[in-house]
């Protein structure tokens, strides 16, 4: 999973573009990227970590340009290296070209192995480089139609944005797996993969980018080419709105935060307990406990506190580190724990590690009582379309049934979401409705798995 933002028309862009990584930040901690055009000219500067670290005033002097567009990445497959981290920039025969890529193309080893098989160099081993090559390749006249000749020859999850010389584009895949937004800000506009962003930089919320569309965006005007041909339905990512987004964001018209508070509610008419107290895994199931709480009538209370200094990506190279992994980021209240059947909201469940760990810190602050409730259905199957989820087997969901998994975490009583209830609470809060991609929970996948079925490891994402 990857944030990216895109500015257009507005002087010092980078710097713009640097303020919306920041707000994009949960998207992605393993590595930052901006890249700045001025007079046709790509400058870039890419640093592993987080956006306050490599994007200091000096780094964003050296970038000027009133077009810019830049990325955090999130997940590795492909390697930890800087040569993964996005933009890509080159040189083509139309000028300098930039990509950056939310998402996970699901035929992007079957293309990458034609292009080589036609002499194409890689640089990297993302599937986003793939379109870089396809653009330049491409025999059609024109950037516009180059562009979208490489873009309709992917398949599965693509939010991107373009730089080729000045002008910056924007595209989403058919189905619509990630979320893209426009806004617009001094005379200029702003895309962005959430909303946040653009609340950030106080930017007005113009409209979403739609399933396969393609926009060109320069000197504030904004054209809408030949969108790219439509997929059989669209598949806007469910877990976007369960886990990974942030809740000020509005995604597909849906707050993030009404979308979670309803699933809470959902889940305590589906899944009551009787407790003490109701609290929430933060920070992700906030919004979740407090819909259960609301639901419920059980009080909510801060009975896990988050260290927010420890990135998601925390690993100990010894078994003793490993032992802290759970301790170094939760830490139990004990004065609102001790004595209590407490009923602990978490927003899903996928390897179940954490959770356990979570239990027994919470049993060892003196819970009478331990009713676990997860606010979606048991995860079972991968997601191939960008978000970073194990394999099948590593899926507790996959592998266990509910009572075996209620066991395995040590709990009193454990209770999901039914999917049709996900859907339901969707539906509540929906302003239209969405066909959701459920895959991880259902799966039923929307866009073709083309490398999966031809063998090929499938783990690229971003
Ligand atoms: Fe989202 Fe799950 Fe579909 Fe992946 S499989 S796009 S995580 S809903």
């Amino acid at each position: 999973m990857c944030g990216i933002v895109g500015v257009s028309g507005i002087e010092h862009a980078a710097e713009l573009v640097s303020l919306g990584l920041y707000a994009l930040q949960h998207r992605g901690q393993e590595a930052a990227g901006i890249c700045a055009i001025e007079a046709g000219r790509a400058r870039v500067h890419k640093a592993a970590g987080l956006v306050a670290e490599g994007f200091d005033n000096a780094v964003l002097r050296d970038l000027p340009g009133s077009t810019a567009l830049g990325h955090v990445r999130y997940s590795t497959a492909g390697g930890l290296g800087l040569e993964n981290a996005q933009p890509i920039v080159v040189r083509y025969h139309q000028g300098d070209l930039a990509v950056v890529h939310n998402g996970n193309i699901t035929n992007g080893m079957t293309l990458r192995e034609e292009l080589v098989a036609e002499g194409a160099l890689f640089q990297s081993t993302t599937d986003t480089e793939v379109l870089v090559h396809l653009i330049a390749r491409s025999r059609e006249p024109t950037p516009e139609a180059q562009l979208r000749d490489a873009l309709s020859r992917l398949q599965g999850a693509f939010s991107v944005l373009v730089t080729i010389g000045s002008v910056l584009y924007a595209a989403r895949d058919p189905w619509g797996f990630r979320p893209l937004v426009l806004g617009r800000r001094a005379g200029g506009h702003i895309i962005a993969s959430e909303t946040c962003a653009l609340d950030l930089l106080d930017a007005e919320y113009v409209r979403d980018i739609e399933p396969g569309e393609v926009l060109r965006i320069e000197g504030g005007r904004v054209t809408r080419l030949q969108d790219l041909e439509p997929a059989p339905r669209i598949a806007p990512c469910i877990f976007e709105l369960i886990y990974f987004a942030r809740p000020d964001s509005k995604l597909w018209g849906i707050s993030v935060d009404r979308a979670r508070r309803a699933l809470g509610r959902q889940l305590a008419r589906e899944q009551p307990a009787e407790g003490d107290c109701v609290f929430s895994v933060p920070d992700s199931s906030n919004s979740a406990a407090l819909g259960y709480s609301e639901e419920s009538g059980i009080p909510l209370e801060l009975g896990l506190i988050r260290n927010h200094y420890v990135g998601r990506t925390f690993i100990h190279p010894t078994q003793v580190g490993r032992d802290f992994k759970v301790r170094i980021k939760y830490n139990p209240v004990r004065e609102v724990i001790e004595g209590k059947r407490v009923v602990v909201v978490d927003d899903s469940l996928v390897r179940g590690t954490t959770s356990r760990g979570l239990v027994s810190l919470i049993r060892d602050a003196g819970a009478r009582e331990v009713h676990f409730r997860v606010a979606s259905p048991p995860v079972r199957s991968p997601c191939y379309y960008g978000i970073d989820m194990p394999t099948r087997e590593e899926l507790i969901g996959a592998r266990l049934s509910v009572e075996a998994i209620r066991d395995s975490l040590g709990v009193d009583s454990l209770g999901y979401l039914s999917l049709e209830g996900m859907h339901a609470a969707m539906r509540s809060v929906a302003e239209s409705p969405v066909s959701f991609c459920d895959a991880c929970f259902s799966a039923e996948y929307p866009a073709p798995l083309v490398d999966l079925e031809r063998g090929y490891a499938v783990g690229a994402r971003c």
